[in-house]
């Protein structure tokens, strides 16, 4: 963004509803979208442009909008494209509320999806490709499960099928994965997580070509789920550190995975760069790390689980995820609890599985903590 005549170094924050027009003329103009001009912050805000611009340059994409929070974005990414009668073709290991936007909301408007695993083969995915899908969506890493989806393998069938590819790269970032420059369509995103990294606000954000971005800026345009310009402002700062916190959080959490396998008490680690895990050379093939997120499962079930969350002194215990402070939850009960037991056991979350958001403490005070508690929960 141009510097104002304040000279300021930090980028000002733009906090208006809408904007003047020098003339009924220019009015027009901007409005027949003959000369570039602000309109009205639901459409686009200098501060919002600047937070978009920097994501675009990141995923390497043409053009992109941002979003109140990461659910409108993943909303938005599906509305935009799907009319009634399509179909969606989906991992079965998604975020909970777009789990819910697929099961109950959509059919409500005729749009029907089939789930896939995330670990099925090439075949599988194809098998379960109809005349009507119009879409294949997928998270990699998953929430919680962390499973790991060849996203060049699912472009390749979605340009067969002509269909788009859709990628949810909140777990990754990115810093981590790119998924457009590996055949994705659209990248959706849920800023609040590594992107604002502190746990301050909420966001999200769709970047893509420009072609497919009209139908979403339209869609967003006319429906209103715009970001805020203060919003905007904190998360575009947060970008200028995105690299170094994602460089620390995957350092930890890498180490972290590594010593919970060596752990008394802890019956299964998983992480995208162990060797134990089943996509471990995917993963390093698509991703320039791991990411911050761990899960394991303690011996004990759920009983033990619930003993050691209360018995954790330093972390913090919260649904949320890719904040600076360690964050642990158990999502059974909490973010994926809404679910089925049977989809829940499909997507692999157990009664005894921890998440741990990895933050940026000292690794020592973080790996203290657990094992006190572990401890204690005995
Ligand atoms: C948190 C999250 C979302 C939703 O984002 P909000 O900002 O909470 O609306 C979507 N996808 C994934 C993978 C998430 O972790």
């Amino acid at each position: 963004m141009p510097r104002t005549g304040q000279h300021e170094h930090s980028t000002p924050i733009y906090p208006t509803s809408g904007f003047i027009f020098d003339s009924a003329e220019d009015a027009q103009r901007i409005f027949a979208d003959e000369q570039a001009g602000n309109i009205y912050t639901r459409f686009n805000n200098p501060s919002v442009d600047e937070f978009v611009e920097k994501i675009c340059l990141l995923e390497g994409a043409d053009e992109g909008i941002a979003t109140a929070s990461g659910m409108a974005a993943v909303f938005l990414s599906f509305i935009s494209f799907l009319r009634s009668g399509d179909h969606v073709l989906a991992s079965r290991s998604l975020f909970g509320s777009t789990h819910a936007i697929l099961t109950s909301i959509l059919p409500r408007w005729g749009i029907s999806h089939t789930y896939v695993d995330a670990a099925a083969s090439p075949g599988e995915w194809e098998e379960n490709i109809m005349p009507n899908t119009r879409l294949i969506y997928l998270e990699t890493p998953s929430n919680p499960g962390l499973d790991v989806i060849d996203i060049s393998m699912l472009s390749a069938l979605a340009e067969e099928n002509n269909c788009l590819l859709v990628v949810d790269n909140c777990f990754a970032t990115p810093y981590l994965q790119r998924p457009i420059e590996l055949g994705a369509d659209i990248v959706c995103h849920s800023a609040t997580k590594f992107i604002d990294g502190q746990g301050r606000t909420l966001g999200g954000a769709i970047v893509g070509s420009s072609d497919l971005m009209e139908e979403v800026k339209m869609m967003s345009r006319n429906t209103g789920p715009s970001m805020s310009p203060f919003n905007a402002w904190i998360l575009s700062k947060s970008l200028e550190t995105l690299g170094v916190r994602m460089e620390q959080h995957c350092k930890s959490a890498l180490e972290i995975a590594i010593r919970m396998q060596k752990t008394a008490g802890i019956a299964s680690v998983r992480y995208p760069f162990l060797d134990s895990h089943p996509q471990a050379a995917l993963a390093k093939a698509q991703m320039l790390h791991g990411g911050a997120v761990v899960t394991f499962e303690v011996e004990g079930g759920k009983t033990r689980c619930f003993k050691f969350i209360n018995a954790l002194r330093m972390l913090s215990v919260s649904s949320n995820l890719g904040d600076t402070r360690t964050i642990v939850t158990h999502p059974a009960t909490t973010t994926h609890s809404k679910l089925a037991d049977e989809d829940r056991a499909l997507m692999g979350i157990s009664d005894s599985m921890i998440r741990l958001s990895v933050g940026l403490e000292d690794l020592e005070d973080i790996y203290s903590d657990i094992l006190q508690a572990l401890e204690a929960s005995k």
